[in-house]
Order: C-alpha cells, then sequence, then structure tokens
C-alpha cells in the first residue's frame, strides 16, 4: 500500500496490529475517524490509554475490575463455596447473562497450550488451587471450551487438586465441541451449568 502521508502509513500500521483487522479495514477506519470531529479521536485514545493504565485485576478471581475485589466477588449473596473455572472475561459475561449462576468464578487467563507456548505458570492455576487448599471450595465447575487446549488444562487442575475436598463438575454442553462459551446463547449455557456432570465422569465418557 503506497501512502502519500507518513502520518496516515503510521495510523494504519498500528491499526492493523489489531487482531481481525486487515491493511484495508485500517484504511477504513483511519480515513472514517479524520472525518469525524477531533473530540472523537481523542476520547478514543483517552479511553485506551486509561484502561491500558488504570486497569486492575480482581485479587480474588481475576476478573477485570476496576477496583481491588471485583463487584461478584464483594456480593455477600453469592455462593463462596461454589467456582466456576473460565478462560477470560468474555466468559464470565455470558454466563452472568444466564442469570442461572450463583457462585464466584475464577478466571484462568487463557488455556494450556504447548503450541502457543502458554504453560500452566502462565496461568493462574497456582492462585486457584491455594484458595481451594484454604477450604473455600466446596465444587469446581470446568467451563473452558471443549477444545484439547481446554481438556488439558481442566485435567491438569483436576490433577493439581488431588487429596484435596473439592469436588469437580464440568458443565453439560447442549453446544458442539470446540464452540467458544461466549457464542452459547444464554438459555443452553443457563441451562448447561445447572445440569452440569461430575468431572470424572466426563473423563470415562472419553
Ligand atoms: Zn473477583
Amino acid at each position: 500500500m503506497d501512502f502519500s502521508s507518513k502520518l496516515l502509513e503510521n495510523a494504519v500500521y498500528e491499526m492493523s496490529q489489531l487482531p481481525g483487522i486487515g491493511k484495508r479495514t485500517a484504511l477504513r477506519l483511519v480515513l472514517h475517524l479524520l472525518k469525524q470531529p477531533g473530540e472523537q479521536t481523542e476520547r478514543l485514545s483517552n479511553a485506551l490509554q486509561h484502561l491500558r493504565n488504570d486497569i486492575k485485576f480482581c485479587e480474588n478471581c481475576h476478573n477485570i475490575s476496576d477496583v481491588a475485589l471485583c463487584e461478584i466477588c464483594a456480593n455477600p449473596k453469592r455462593d463462596r463455596s461454589l467456582v466456576c473455572v473460565v478462560e477470560d472475561i468474555r466468559d464470565v459475561m455470558a454466563i452472568e447473562n444466564t442469570s442461572q449462576y450463583r457462585g464466584l468464578y475464577h478466571v484462568l487467563g487463557g488455556k494450556i497450550s504447548p503450541m502457543e507456548g502458554v504453560g500452566p505458570q502462565d496461568l493462574t492455576i497456582a492462585s486457584l488451587v491455594e484458595k481451594a487448599k484454604k477450604g473455600e471450595i466446596k465444587e469446581l465447575i470446568f467451563a473452558l471450551s471443549s477444545t484439547m487446549e481446554g481438556d488439558t488444562t481442566n485435567f491438569y487442575i483436576y490433577k493439581q487438586l488431588k487429596g484435596l475436598d473439592v469436588s469437580t463438575s464440568t458443565i453439560a454442553r447442549g453446544i458442539a465441541v470446540g464452540d467458544e462459551l461466549e457464542y452459547a446463547d444464554e438459555v443452553t449455557l443457563g441451562r448447561s451449568i445447572l445440569n452440569r456432570i461430575p468431572f470424572e465422569g466426563s473423563l470415562k465418557a472419553n
């Protein structure tokens, strides 16, 4: 792509570094911003800057939060003995949308993936095991996507919990293998949490 302006080229380059944004889309977005009043670009860059500088992660569940303890963990009405293990905040949002779940979450920040160089130490697994050792958790619900990475991660955590008095279950999927949690419809997802099955049972089925 030949640019008549270095400023334009730089902006398009930075925009095209985002996932799913090719050079052409990046150019369209940048030209769109140029047509808008200057304040719009300012608001966008301010919002991103604030997000980057001020973002916090809940010290209990590692969900993205504006305060030290997220709203869900701070809510006394939530069942603290029940913890749902998810990959990221999108899963928390999807499950919260179902209004069927009253426990807490634990956000792993990804899945174990040797292909992508993600090991257990890159995720918040150690802090989950720590919480389990304190005896507050009675049941862990695995709600990772049913991909090979998701299964590997579930099994790794399951093994870490050996000898602890924590039961493990996995959400009963009405959705196809490999489907991401956030795309499941609310009714299906809500039902799959209520009808969860023991994790060991799910191992034998495979
Ligand atoms: Zn939290």
